[in-house]
């Protein structure tokens, strides 16, 4: 393996910057870049030296240098870690020293990848550390860890385990028998069956929650002109992020922001009214609110209680009426509880025995406003979000995962039509193939680059 080097740190101006070697040649390097053929470190134990130049023998930097010898480091390689003064200018040189004296750029996720080649960890547990230093929240952190900590491979192993089992069954029938399985094995092979795809599903469930703490989700503001969507939006962020005004159609683009509320990221799009308009900037916001409704998780739809609804507001609601959505009756401090009861009933008849969330609140005195964020989290906040269990929230473990039940389901099938074990058994072996890739066993080449590209360099 030849050896790859990295800054382990952001580019930029900071404190140290660390560069990271791995492979045979790191402690080779080391010693040119210290200027010392016979420098003997005691792995692990951290050297203050004098990197130079190897060419000159300037000095380049003062840093703290550490060795770390196969296997006992992150990649199981030979590992040089050296934390110098954090300027980039300083990095650049030192990475081109190395590069000029035997090692090559890494790749993005090369440093990981070679864990995983070593047995230094699972590919889960390596797409875990991308997941924890991409977390956005301190909840979608903590899920990574989980996974870091190999808690994933965990909950699989006794599943796939019962799966092998019930291969063996099938394939030793297959081996002896020219008959069918006895009643009693047939029956244990089908309750082992249905129990597996269960337990695969119940991981698989837990996705919806995992995402959002991951992603987070899309929230889109929606309403005709001066119904107060920027008002509302920016009631939410607290600041001035969408201009106000009071004519009609001037939130021509879109605007977005992240925060987060009870952990889980939001990110909200206050999207341009959408009215017919002949106005070409205008058109082109049209369309891609549109386009934003399309991809929300939620749609917020905004309506005006001190006034009556009009046929824009009314062409809203219908546009929704598909989407998860909430609806906001904004402007309520400008009306008695009288007329926004009678507000309130004229929506409910236009709503039409539709019953979506219905929020009555005022975006200028905050009146309401809490009830709003509770009602936004509510649809994605079943019991999984109790953070107490652990959630899949990568998508290629989902999609690994429901292909491993739909396996399972074709092979139960085929089971019931009393098809032969053979027919059977090809379900059942890709559905372990599935559950093989989540954590890398039986993951071919393509696919791990695939993954590791979604690592940066220096990971
Ligand atoms: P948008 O076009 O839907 O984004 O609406 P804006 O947020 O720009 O608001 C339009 C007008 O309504 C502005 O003059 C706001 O000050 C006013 N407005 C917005 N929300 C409220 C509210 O809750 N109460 C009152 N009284 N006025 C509001």
């Amino acid at each position: 393996m030849n050896t790859i080097v990295a800054l382990a740190t952001p580019l930029g101006r900071s404190g140290i910057g660390v560069i990271r070697l791995s492979g045979d040649e790191s402690l080779t390097i080391l010693r040119r870049l210290v200027g010392d053929n016979v420098f003997d470190p005691e792995p692990r134990v951290a050297y203050l030296k004098q990197v130079r130049d190897p060419e000159s023998s300037e000095i380049i930097d003062e840093a703290i240098v550490t060795y770390f010898r196969k296997p006992h480091s992150f990649t199981g390689e030979d590992v040089v870690e050296i934390s110098c003064h954090g300027s980039p200018v300083l990095l650049r040189q030192l990475i081109d020293e190395c590069l000029r004296i035997g090692a090559r750029m890494a790749e993005a996720g090369e440093f990981s990848l070679r864990a995983l080649a070593n047995g230094q960890m699972n590919l889960a547990e390596a797409e875990a550390i991308r997941d924890l230093i991409d977390a956005q929240t301190t909840a979608a952190a903590r899920q990574a860890i989980r996974q870091m900590r190999g808690e994933f491979s965990h909950q699989l192993q006794p599943i796939k385990d019962q799966l092998l089992d019930l291969i063996v069954i099938l394939e030793s029938a297959l081996e002896f028998v020219e008959d069918d399985l006895p009643a009693a094995e047939a029956s244990t092979v089908r309750n082992g069956l249905v129990a597996t795809r269960d337990s695969i599903a119940k991981i698989a469930a837990t996705y919806k929650a995992g995402r959002l703490l991951r992603e987070g989700i899309r929230v889109a503001i929606v309403g005709r002109p001066n119904v107060g969507k920027s008002s509302l939006f920016n009631a939410l962020l607290g600041s001035d992020r969408a201009i106000v005004t009071e004519i009609a159609g001037t939130t021509r683009d879109q605007l977005h922001e992240k925060f987060s509320i009870n952990n889980i990221p939001v990110s909200l799009i206050d999207t341009a009214g959408l009215r017919e308009t002949t106005d070409t900037v205008e058109s082109i916001g049209v369309e891609r609110s549109k386009r934003t409704i399309a991809d929300a998780d939620l749609v917020v739809v905004v309506v005006d209680a001190s006034e009556k609804l009009t046929v824009e507001d009314r062409t809203i609601l219908h546009s929704t009426e598909r989407t998860e959505r909430i609806i906001v009756v904004n402007k309520t401090d400008k009306l008695s509880e009288n007329d926004l009861q009678r507000f309130l009933g004229s929506l409910r008849t236009e709503l039409d025995g539709d019953s979506p969330p219905v929020i009555p609140l005022s975006a200028k005195t905050g009146d309401g406003l809490e009830d709003f964020q509770h009602a936004m989290m509510k649809p994605f906040s079943g019991p999984e979000l109790s953070l107490n269990g652990f959630l899949v929230s990568d998508a290629r473990h989902f999609d690994l995962l429901v292909r491993a039940c739909d396996e399972i389901d074709q092979s139960i099938e085929l089971f019931d039509r009393n098809a032969s074990e053979e027919i059977v058994l090809i379900g059942l072996h890709n559905a372990l193939r599935y559950l093989g890739q989540i954590t890398g066993e039986t993951t071919t080449e393509d696919m791990l680059t695939r993954i590791f590209s979604t690592f940066c360099i220096g990971k």
